[in-house]
């Protein structure tokens, strides 16, 4: 499964010797599509119009080289919660069957603008609701390291379009670890920027305070450089942050020795009884490793921990019984054919159109939002969000980094957590912190597991730090000093 290119820098020098264009590349990755199928990671392939616009850069290319744009060379999926004009999109839900949508999400209008080429939609959780993709209309995907295994979620069809080399970057959403627990699982690098940094028009909502757009690729630089181009404000999205894009050029980051960090460690997420032992050994040698390169390891208490999931799961389930209640057969979504009048239209679209994951969440959220509960619960929750975040704060005002393990657990067989909701949330526990911080994130590759599969480490910094984040990780890549990752890829 070693990708053919492992960087845009390496496509784009193989272009510029005349080793491949656009169109070989184009052809490479529909023949990768093809030959992993089985997988289900693609929810639609454009094959001709990827085709088409291949010829199309090219021959600008041909004409002049320093017209392309600066992801000319790049190929690209979408998670199917992602906009396109004039393409399906049904965020992996019965309820958006069939639907087109009329306009672009930023991003994908970015993407296309720097000449980027956009390959295909790839499968997710319904509406992003989920940890193993299994939650779709579309049917499972599966991991490419294992097949009767999950890939992880809700991202995990753009998990397993990087893992089997189908794409250089997939673009998915994380509002709870949808990027970076899919990377853990999967053997890739999935990063998640801090919240308002990528403009959220065009990304069909899950829950708006949470939802962020992120990156899946093999290198921080790649991802990088895909924030450079699709960050920054957006008359759209009046959350979008104001700062211009992050600047970030291929080699000038990488002179010099790295500078020392402080990185600290959470004590109690490495105690943590769900915890798997062997992940917790290899997170601890990670760590142990970056000490010996220099860098400082600080241990901090965060005695949140158990509260992680409760606040997560109540906010983001409120904030999804609003969003969610546009699709009721009249507005948006499904409309039932059985329906006798308005009130049975949208009572049996919505009991139609919607999966049980998403309609359990539903009346989660309306639950904790109704009349009688709204204190006990979804008001706690904003105040445990905002302690949580002010310790975190705390600790990233006095380090540079925070570290933790990506997942308690190698990826699930198909079918263990669908029976179990609870024990699903559980495995949450490391990745939602990022997103009730509102901070960056991002999750790489460590090692092989000694069940054979991947295992990743997440690294947080303070908000706005994507770049700084990003440029840290490379380092780490680039230095290969992962010992053996190389051949699990392979
Ligand atoms: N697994 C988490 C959830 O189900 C995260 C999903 C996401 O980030 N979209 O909510």
């Amino acid at each position: 499964m070693s990708p053919k290119y492992r960087s845009l820098q390496a496509i784009q020098a193989a272009i510029a010797n005349r080793q491949t264009n656009c169109s070989i590349l184009v052809e490479h990755y529909l023949g990768k599509i093809a030959a992993s199928g089985h997988l289900n990671a693609y929810v639609e392939v454009f094959t001709e119009e990827a085709i088409a616009r291949a010829r199309e850069l090219d021959e600008k290319y041909r004409t002049d080289p320093s017209s392309v744009g600066r992801l000319f060379g790049m190929v690209v999926s979408i998670k199917d919660v992602i906009c396109y004009r004039g393409h399906q999109v049904n965020a992996a839900s019965k309820m958006l069957e069939g639907f087109e949508s009329l306009y672009s999400a930023t991003v994908v209008e970015r993407l296309l603008a720097e000449d980027a080429i956009i390959i295909g939609r790839v499968n997710c959780d319904e509406f992003a609701m989920g940890s193993t993709t299994e939650n779709s209309a579309h049917g499972p995907t599966r991991n490419a390291a294992d097949p009767e295994r999950v890939p992880g979620g809700s991202s995990g069809g753009s998990a397993v379009a990087i893992q089997t080399d189908t794409c250089l970057i997939s673009i998915g959403s994380d509002t709870g670890g949808s990027v970076r627990q899919p990377a853990a699982f999967c053997g890739v690098t999935g990063f998640k920027p801090t919240y308002g940094r990528i403009s959220r028009h065009g990304l069909i909502a899950y829950a708006s305070s949470f939802d962020q757009i992120g990156i899946l690729g093999h290198s921080p630089e790649d991802i990088a450089l895909v924030l450079s181009v699709i960050a920054g404000p957006d008359e759209y999205d009046a959350t979008a942050l104001p700062d211009p894009p992050p600047a970030f050029s291929f080699s000038s980051q990488k002179e010099g020795k790295p500078e020392p960090k402080r990185i600290a460690f959470i004590e109690e997420t490495l105690t943590h009884p769900g915890l798997d032992p062997a992940i917790r050994q290899m997170t601890v040698d990670y760590l142990k490793s970056l000490e010996a390169e220099g860098h400082q390891l600080v241990p901090v208490h965060f005695f949140y921990l158990d509260f992680l999931i409760p606040a997560y799961y109540v906010l983001t389930t409120a904030e999804a019984s609003t969003n969610l209640s546009r699709y009721d057969g009249v507005r948006f979504g499904h409309r039932s054919e059985q329906a006798g009048n308005v009130e049975e239209v949208f009572k049996l679209s919505r009991t139609e159109g919607f999966g049980t994951e998403v309609k359990r969440r539903i009346m989660l959220g309306t639950f904790v939002l109704s009349a009688g509960f709204y204190d006990a619960y979804y008001a706690k929750a904003q105040k445990a969000r905002r302690l949580i975040a002010q310790r975190v704060e705390e600790i990233l005002k006095d380090c540079d980094l925070l570290a933790m393990p990506a997942t308690p657990e190698v990826a699930p067989k198909l079918g263990e957590l669908t029976a179990d909701p609870v024990k699903m949330y559980l495995s949450d526990i490391y990745t939602v912190l990022a997103n009730l911080c509102g901070i960056p994130a991002i999750s790489i590759l460590i090692g092989k597991h000694p069940e054979g599969l991947p295992v990743g480490i997440q690294f947080m910094a303070g908000k706005g730090k994507d770049v700084e984040l990003l440029i840290f990780t490379e380092e780490f890549l680039s230095a290969d000093r992962q010992g053996g990752t190389e051949e699990l890829r392979n």
